[in-house]
């Protein structure tokens, strides 16, 4: 088998693709990629009239080399059988002239639920094929999403523990119902009180640690990560991007072979990334449109070549995607810098004395050829969701109005538009519902967030999911806010 994963920031470090996914990240800090992606090749007519999951053991077995032919095709069937409340898994809706890939059908109703249908799934299998005897603790940082997501995809698997930290009243009330109630006896769910970056710094800070990693080691416990570095994570995604295309060409709205683009929201950059590596293994993207909110460090950096986290930082409607430090970005300096560890491990050097660093050259060339960004407000937010609404009777929800609004700025004559969207309407109904019905609930602003999604429901007449449906009626399990630096107190209880 080749070690054909390795650190971004140092090509000495190496691995398979089950070891990386036990890590999760490297120890140097950098993030595991796959070295010879680019030789990597595809037959991609072959996927044409193939089902989500069909694909998904094509893509998967090519990824991740070191799994047998029956383990992916297994696992792949473990996550997504019966799992996802639309047999297509995620389904291609026309709105418009353009076209929506709804990620949002699983256990959470957010696109996370893609991903972590199968990590858990590949890592069992990972821990297996190293054999890894030691319990696997999850520690995961989530801006609302990943962590509902991670737990229900973790929730009860025997030999691993999910730690779960989220930003307190950094998440909307739906979401911070569903980390709550999380049930399961191998769950553990903390607030703290910082945003999103607070979060994640201090979980990276936890796995780069050598003390922790020794006193753990004693414990025989081993960490790793649900979070979108974790490559377990990234390889999933890629699979809705072939999904999507290849929809299209069968419903004859493009020709095979025929480049379209994609617009993604994005946060900490792993979706779209993943839509680069469908690319490299050939899929035909013409661009990649990157989404951002206020929070437009992505779109900035796209434009100048200069990653500045010093700014200020917004709480917006799309809060999985209020994020300063996008970690995934560092895969793709890397690839584009054609595997030049030592660039990068400067860069991120740059970036954590100075929060910033600066590309030019090929590298910046590379990255203008195929992406662009651009950003929506709040107030641009909104009227997009009325707009979508009152045009198509579509509802978007804020994360996905950020793409479409900036799919509309960055429009190409003679390229079709898909848009991905990634999460249900009714994760964000309060949002949703005041951005279509502005005039009516003014002054009515203390109606609690699951009225509002019967009344969502009740005047668009979308089907609400289950799982928040049932929401409001469960009970609160985890309830603990915790200040940011005191995530090692919880260990305590947990091991
Ligand atoms: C996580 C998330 C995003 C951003 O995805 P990244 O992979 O972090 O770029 C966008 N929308 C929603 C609803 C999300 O949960």
């Amino acid at each position: 088998m080749r070690r054909n994963y390795e650190s971004t920031r140092n090509q000495e470090i190496k691995c398979l693709a089950s070891e990386a996914v036990v890590k999760g990240i490297a120890l140097d800090g950098g993030l595991f990629v796959r070295n010879d992606i680019e030789d990597l090749e595809l037959d991609l007519k072959d996927l044409l009239n193939k089902s989500y999951i069909d694909i998904a053991k094509v893509i998967l077995s090519k990824m991740l080399d070191d799994y047998e032919k029956n383990e992916i095709d297994e696992l792949v069937e473990k996550a997504y059988i019966g799992k996802f409340s639309n047999e297509e898994i995620t389904p291609v809706k026309k709105v418009g002239e353009d076209f929506v890939v709804e990620l949002f059908h699983g256990p959470t109703s957010a696109f996370k639920d893609i991903a972590l249908s199968l990590l858990p799934h590949l890592l069992k299998k990972s821990l297996e094929k190293n054999n890894i005897k030691e319990e696997v603790l999850i520690l995961t940082a989530t801006s609302g999403d990943t962590g509902k997501a991670a737990l229900e995809g973790f929730k009860d698997v025997p030999g691993i523990k999910i730690l779960v930290i989220y930003p307190n009243d950094g998440v909307s009330k739906v979401q911070e119902k569903q980390m709550r109630s999380q049930e399961g006896s191998n769950t553990f769910v903390y607030a703290i009180n910082g945003n999103f970056d607070d979060a994640q710094s201090q979980v990276k800070k936890i796995f780069t640690d050598n003390d922790i990693k020794e006193e753990l080691l004693e414990k025989q416990v081993r960490l790793s990560s649900a979070n979108s570095i974790n490559i377990g994570r990234l390889v999933p995604q890629m699979v809705y991007y072939f999904y999507s295309y290849m929809k299209l060409v069968n419903l004859n709205e493009i020709t095979f072979g025929e480049k379209i683009n994609f617009t993604v929201p994005t946060g900490n950059f792993g979706d779209i990334l993943a839509g680069y590596y469908a690319k490299l293994l050939g899929l035909p993207i013409n661009r990649l449109i990157c989404a951002s909110n206020e929070n437009n460090i992505l779109c900035d950096f796209i434009k100048t070549g200069t990653y500045d986290k010093n700014r200020e930082f917004y709480k917006t409607i799309s809060p999985s995607m209020d994020i300063l430090i996008s970690s995934n970005l560092e895969r793709l300096l890397y690839h584009m810098s054609g595997n030049e560890n030592k660039y990068i491990d400067n860069l991120m050097k740059d970036l954590k004395n100075k929060g910033k660093y600066e590309i030019s050259g090929d590298v910046r060339n590379n990255i203008r050829e195929i992406f662009r960004g651009g950003y929506s407000t709040d107030e641009e937010t909104k009227a997009e969701i009325k707009k979508i609404y009152e045009k198509y009777s579509y509802v978007l929800d804020p994360h996905t109005a950020v793409a479409f609004n900036v799919m509309e700025k960055n429009r190409e004559e003679g390229y079709k538009n898909v848009v991905l969207a990634t999460a249900s309407p009714y994760k964000f109904s309060k949002s949703v519902y005041e951005a279509i019905f502005q005039d009516e609930i003014d002054g009515d602003v203390e109606v609690d967030e699951f009225e509002i999604m019967e009344r969502l429901h009740e005047r668009t007449e979308v089907k609400i999911p289950e799982n928040l449906k049932n929401l409001k009626d469960k009970e609160d399990i985890h309830t603990s806010v915790i200040d940011k630096d005191k995530i090692m107190d919880c260990f305590e209880v947990i091991l």
